[in-house]
């Protein structure tokens, strides 16, 4: 599991908001139900009084005794409470504070663990910040339609197409699920318009929900906002993005203009992701030897050894639709 600074700083901002919301809540609603049934009041004050009493007597040699006790009253007020407004139309429970997370009182933590609920909140945001940079919500592994793939045996692979993708497309769901820091770096291959962005991106979103920050570029992308980064000194913390996030997707790589700068920056995030055995997936429509002829050996031989080869198979399916 990794976030962001921003975002754990965020996730404590929105939780302990709930939680003085919920106070807020509590207190309108105490002084809603005190103007109709005046007696409540006197109630609601010799529970705070409860309270007191119990720090008063924290060094006092009887203290067990007297917790049991603070805790009787306390039940048979909150009994009394819960009657009254049950006969005056209210809901039994109306004066207890409305936490979003009754688990851990929006605090975010139970017994010194984080809340499952901080810690969804922590993964939609991850998934939000992967969407902020990317298609990600339309895509998914439910919506990728495999009838788009012919289901006539093609001579190349020994399979139909419609085959080939079925498997490419469990074995990405797979991936997607058992994701963790271990997971193989896979390096997608085949022509343009056969859903590598949509399954890498499916893959991505799956990975940012079950709590991993999965940072998504198109190689044009990731390489302009570094030269941005580098010539006009905006800090788009770009570089920093793609070394330090759990799982880096670049696609369609081979389609960006390459400079002698951008293949040493590419070699350089996949080679200290590769040195800390850090996932990546590429997405390209070049095989091997044309991706070498762009970026040299030195980085086609660290994806040979370090990847796992998917090849995505059919005719281009954004041609289909438009057809
Ligand atoms: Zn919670």
């Amino acid at each position: 599991m990794s976030y962001s600074k921003a975002n754990l700083r965020y996730a404590d901002e929105v939780i302990s908001k709930r939680k003085t919301d919920a106070e807020m809540i509590q207190r309108e609603r105490q002084i809603e139900a005190i103007k109709k049934i005046p007696e409540i009041g006197a109630y609601i004050k010799e529970l705070s009084g409860l309270t007191f009493d119990l720090v008063k007597s924290m060094s006092a040699e009887d203290f067990d005794s007297r917790i049991r006790e603070v805790a009787d009253t306390n039940q048979k007020v909150q009994r009394k409470i819960r009657s009254l407004l049950t006969e005056n139309g209210f809901p039994a429970d109306y004066l207890d504070i409305p936490y979003t997370c009754r688990d851990c009182s929006d605090t975010g933590y139970v017994g010194g663990y984080v809340c499952s609920c901080r810690r969804a909140l922590l993964n939609e945001l991850n998934v939000r910040d992967l969407e902020a940079v990317s298609p990600a919500e339309n895509c998914r592994f439910d919506n990728f339609n495999l009838g788009y793939y012919s289901d006539v045996p093609d001579a190349r692979y020994g399979i139909s197409p419609r085959e080939k993708m079925s498997d490419v497309l469990e074995y990405c769901r797979g991936y997607a699920e058992d994701f963790s820091l271990n997971s193989d770096s896979i390096y997608m291959y085949g022509a343009t318009g056969l859903g590598k962005t949509h399954l890498s991106l499916s893959i991505a979103n799956t990975v940012a929900r079950n709590g991993f920050s999965a940072v998504y570029y198109s190689a044009q992308n990731l390489l302009s906002d570094i030269e941005r980064e580098k010539f006009s000194g905006e800090k788009t913390h770009t570089e920093a993005k793609a070394m330090g996030c759990d799982l880096l997707i670049i696609d369609d790589l081979g389609t960006e203009f390459a400079t002698q700068f951008t293949v040493s920056k590419i070699y350089n995030i996949l080679n200290d992701r590769i040195n800390r055995s850090k996932p990546v997936i590429i997405s390209t429509n070049l095989d091997l030897a044309e991706l070498e002829k762009k970026y040299t050996e030195r980085i086609t031989s660290r994806i040979i050894g370090n990847y796992t080869h998917l090849f995505f198979a059919g005719s281009d399916v954004r041609q289909i639709l438009k057809g």
